[in-house]
């Protein structure tokens, strides 16, 4: 059913939008920027963070959380506002270690980035810090739990993207924390999807650790090589090796990747991967040139098909290979081989 649309001034620019649009929503599709650190356009709201404050009549509303009303008067930048904003920033940063020199996020932080935009040098406020000793022992996701503002981005994504739900709050007031069941270690499909959402250095890939943050890092845009689904991938690149892979929010896979895609890209460097074909002669594989290699699997088909026919031979596909690769493979085995036995292993 068409929704009804509502009317107000955002800014003085007048705004029309379907009932039900929350402010925050109104103002960033004109282009109006108001910051958020809790707010992720792909979860449910949690209106926790409260940075997103804006001015209503004369009054502060948390923008995320509240719906545009027929004729509001909004205003996403008064003084009182950016003051208020800045209050809350520097009341986050009373607890938050400052590491940005060696922190992984470093330049990809959208805490740092605010405390930048608001120059906080040195909180204003400051008491207890967080000091978690015991480090998480799982093989994919650095737990700096320090670095946690308590967004619940993580909790959510987990929750309702990946449906897997291995972490949620736990305790109360200065001890509440983000963590698995009873605190052990995590344990779970290490999808990366609450990585990409973390809005601090709190997750980051484990493996990611020192590489490299964002200075001369090449970005290359491609394609998951690992199945059929054809997910889009960014690869970070420095001194041509890979040293993390991070997906796209614009994409078909609207930026979620599973863990083969976003943790298992070190076989591209590996010193173990074949690079040459290896023929086994006298129980050992020896390196030969593709020529050799091609001459020897040709003549044995040959040897085979003339012995015991063409469907002696059958083809194994795999869904690493492109469609087109998968396409001349089938060909191959129909049309030269002259066989139907052809299979592949995404069918299992
Ligand atoms: S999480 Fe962000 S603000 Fe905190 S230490 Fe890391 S880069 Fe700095
Ligand atoms: S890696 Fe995936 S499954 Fe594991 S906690 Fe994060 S979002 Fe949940
Ligand atoms: S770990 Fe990151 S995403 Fe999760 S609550 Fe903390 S800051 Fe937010």
């Amino acid at each position: 059913m068409k929704k009804r649309m509502v009317r107000c001034r955002i800014n003085d620019i007048k705004v029309e939008v379907p009932e039900g649009t929350t402010i925050l929503e109104a103002a960033r599709a004109q282009g109006i920027y108001i910051p958020a650190l809790c707010y992720h356009p792909k979860l449910s709201v949690t209106g926790a963070c409260r940075v997103c404050l804006v001015e209503v009549d004369g009054v502060a509303v948390v923008s995320c959380a509240t719906p545009v009303e027929e004729g509001m008067t909004i205003i996403t930048n008064s003084p009182y506002v950016e003051e208020l904003r800045r209050d809350i920033i520097d009341l986050i940063l009373s607890d938050h270690p400052y590491d940005c020199m060696v922190c992984q996020k470093a330049g990809d932080c959208e805490l740092q980035e605010l405390a930048y935009f608001y120059q906080i040098r040195y909180p204003r406020f400051s008491g207890r810090k967080r000091s978690y000793k015991t480090k998480d022992g799982n093989p994919f996701i650095e737990r700096e739990m320090e670095k946690c503002i308590q967004c619940g981005r993580c909790v959510k994504v987990c929750d309702e993207i990946q449906g897997v739900c291995a972490i949620d709050f736990a305790y109360k007031g200065f001890e509440l924390k983000v963590c698995p069941p009873f605190e052990k270690d995590l344990d779970c499909e290490f999808c990366g999807q609450c990585v990409s959402v973390c809005p601090t250095g709190a997750l980051v890939g484990k493996d990611w650790i020192p590489k490299g943050r964002q200075m001369n890092i090449k970005q290359v845009d491609t394609v998951c090589p690992y199945c059929g689904c054809g997910c889009n991938i960014t690869l970070h690149v420095s001194r041509n090796e890979i040293i993390r892979v991070t997906s796209k929010p614009d994409t078909l896979n609207e930026g979620w990747l599973c863990v083969k895609g976003r943790f298992a890209y070190q076989f591209v460097s590996s010193p173990e991967r074949l690079k040459k074909p290896l023929i086994k002669r006298n129980g050992r594989f020896e390196e030969v040139s593709w020529d050799t290699a091609l001459d020897f699997v040709a003549q044995r088909f040959k040897e085979i098909k003339d012995k015991y026919g063409p469907d002696a031979i059958a083809g194994l596909s795999s869904a690493r290979c492109t469609n087109e690769e998968n396409y001349l493979f089938q060909k191959f085995l129909r049309a030269a081989i002259g066989t139907n036995n052809i299979d592949h292993c995404a069918r299992y």
